[in-house]
């Protein structure tokens, strides 16, 4: 019976990830041991107000601390992970853990954004599985956005757009991440319900040079602020990403720049901080 599971594994794994197809089996049977013993774990990264650098939020990033190869990226295994059907214990993982986090938060109205794969949120029980998965933790749907990932893959809109609203009517916000990449963006902003998109770094690093991707930011900029969404801004890396996002009517920002993705305890100093030092005098630019 091993065997014959193994086959069906080395089915869903290839080179295409840059690592051989052993580690990558390696990978998936032990995936539920390393839930067990945390060495699955979030990190979680700043988002903060371009006005006054005050911490309006963070993203829960998943790591993998694994006992030969170190702390793995999820670029090296959410892909491996999908493509075995194995994603949804790991998303009920990051849930609990960024449900529990959030309970710390609640005191400042903080949310937690948590990466969803759009791959899952077309599925039946998606807006049970999300909620029981936050409530279990003792989170507040109010405390958590989910930031649906890899939006190109949507298997059926209708159906995801329905799950997101049931969602929101239970009072999580819902984000598009990596906005302005891959396929299809606009129609998604006009079928699903989104309290907040996400523009991807590589619109970022254009809106240096490009008077048309500064076009584009700035029309973003004022339809979410007139339909009161979020607008975040990603891979903010220097002063300059700073004052051109900022300018262009963009009002929160993500990025090395604002703070790395860091260990819980480290963002929950920051907020102590926060909370003695108004933030016109933290020290951030
Ligand atoms: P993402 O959601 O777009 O996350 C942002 C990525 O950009 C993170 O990489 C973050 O560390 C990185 N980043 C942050 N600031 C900067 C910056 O200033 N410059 C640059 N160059 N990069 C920056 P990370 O943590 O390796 O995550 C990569 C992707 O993996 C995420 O992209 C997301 O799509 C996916 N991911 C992360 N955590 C989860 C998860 O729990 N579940 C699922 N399904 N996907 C996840
Ligand atoms: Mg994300
Ligand atoms: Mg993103
Ligand atoms: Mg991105």
């Amino acid at each position: 019976e091993q065997a014959a599971t193994r086959r069906t594994q080395i089915a869903f794994v290839s080179e295409q990830d840059g690592f051989d197809a052993n580690w990558q089996l390696s990978l998936l049977a032990s995936l539920d041991a390393a839930i067990k013993r945390e060495q699955i774990y979030l990190l979680y990264q700043p988002q903060r107000s371009f006005a006054d650098g005050s911490l309006v939020g963070c993203e829960a990033l998943v790591r993998w601390r694994h006992p030969e190869r170190g702390v793995i990226s999820p670029s090296q295994f959410i892909p491996q992970i999908e493509r075995a059907g194995r994603l949804k214990p790991l998303t009920a993982h990051t849930l609990r853990l960024a449900a529990r986090a959030s309970r710390s938060f609640e005191r400042e109205g903080l949310r937690i954004s948590v990466n969803v794969s759009a791959t899952m949120i077309a599925d039946d029980d998606f807006p049970a599985f999300i909620e029981e998965n936050v409530l279990a933790s003792g989170g507040r749907p109010e405390a958590i956005t989910i930031e649906v990932t890899e939006t190109a893959k949507i298997p059926d809109l209708d159906r995801a757009a329905n799950n997101l609203g049931k969602l929101q009517s239970r009072g999580f916000h819902i984000a598009l991440d990596d906005f302005g990449t891959g396929e299809a963006n606009l129609s998604l902003l006009v079928a699903l319900p989104c309290d907040e998109l996400k523009i991807d770094r590589s619109f970022v690093v254009l809106a240096q040079h490009s008077d048309r991707a500064r076009m584009v930011i700035g029309a973003l900029a004022q339809t979410t602020n007139r339909s009161g969404m979020r607008l975040v801004a990603e891979g903010i890396e220097t002063e300059d990403d700073r004052v051109i996002l900022s300018e262009l009517g963009c009002e929160i920002g993500q990025g090395y720049f604002f703070g790395r993705p860091q260990p819980l305890v480290s963002v929950l100093e920051m907020l102590d901080q926060q909370a003695e030092t108004p933030p016109e005098k933290l020290t951030l630019y």
